[in-house]
């Protein structure tokens, strides 16, 4: 061989793209001839290039699928929004044509805002749609309740508000935590932050439910015992995320603190009640026998124990 190998090596990826001088490329094509190794050599610089070849090729099928279908959710988008549009159009010249001024109107309006909330936002959503959605339709339901407390001329705004605020934040806020633009920050944090948002939200509707009943002893019976069972709640949301132990023993204590936490319950709402109201109908509220839960606090026993021990031979 008139070269070395190791010069043709140099030389290949030249050769590949047809950038070495024609002296250049007639050496690489005779060394090529005898040596079967930098031939090999070759045709897998020539494979991988195929592959860049195809994944570059794939990518732009995507990039240009997904353009597509951003062009046609926005289009999409668009014609909803116009669908939305039209009756509360109509509904705006009727309510001025039949002399209303502009009362019911606004209700409509508000109302078509909640479905263009779960249809629109969507589909005019760059990112974070879910959440987009989410929170446009929590102000739509939020916007639409109060309107109508004011056409009505009700006081009961804050209930409802409070109470569907509640409800959300139970029902979305795990799945907001996890897909908000914050969820970075959040971190591992994300659960505290929804049960936290959960506590918060129960409380001010507790709140707003007394300032509208106004009725006598509503704080002393609500508070009294919504406290120490949303307390428990909390114990049980901690013994679930942080202990440090493993899924057998964990679901034998949560199974038994749930069961302890209903028996402490029971015995709570007794309390209270007695306080309150006349003993024949505190009866109606502790219904749930003490022996079932004592049994369930002691199966949830014995599995934890089952799960310490058992991690413990291993
Ligand atoms: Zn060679």
């Amino acid at each position: 061989m008139k070269y070395e190998c190791d010069v043709i090596e140099d030389l290949l990826p030249l050769y590949k793209d047809g950038a070495c001088s024609p002296a250049s490329a007639k050496a690489v094509e005779e060394h090529l001839t005898e040596c079967p190794r930098c031939s090999e050599m070759l045709a897998r610089m020539n494979d991988i290039t195929i592959d860049e070849m195809m994944i570059s090729e794939k990518e732009n099928v995507i990039g240009s699928q997904t353009r597509y279908f951003k062009r046609r959710s926005t289009l999409v988008g668009s014609v909803f929004a116009g669908i939305f549009a039209l009756p509360i159009l109509v509904c705006l010249i009727v309510n001025l044509a039949t002399g209303h001024g502009l009362s019911w109107f606004f209700i409509v309006l508000a109302a078509m805002l909640i479905p263009a909330s779960l249809t629109v936002v969507p589909m005019l959503a760059r990112e974070n749609r879910f959440f987009l959605s989410i929170t446009s339709f929590a102000v739509s339901l939020l916007t639409l309740l109060g309107v109508v407390c004011l056409y009505t001329g009700g006081k009961w705004f804050f209930v409802a508000a409070s109470a569907c605020l509640f409800g959300l934040t139970v029902l979305f806020g795990p799945m907001l935590a996890a897909k908000s633009p914050l969820r970075e920050r959040l971190g591992r944090s994300k659960g505290l932050t929804v049960m936290a948002a959960s506590t918060v939200t129960f409380f001010v509707m507790m709140l707003c439910i007394g300032l509208f009943a106004k009725a006598a002893g509503y704080y002393r019976l609500a508070f009294g015992i919504s406290v120490p069972v949303v307390a428990m709640v909390w114990v049980l949301f901690l013994l679930i995320r942080y202990l440090p132990v493993g899924k057998t023993a964990k679901t034998g204590l949560v199974i038994a603190a749930v069961f302890g936490a209903v028996r402490l319950c029971n015995e709570l709402i007794v309390f209270v009640m007695e306080k309150t109201l006349a003993k024949g109908e505190v009866m109606l509220y502790t219904q749930t026998p003490d022996l079932y839960l004592y049994i369930g606090i002691g199966v949830g026993a014995v599995i934890a124990l089952l799960g310490l021990l058992g991690k413990k031979r291993r």
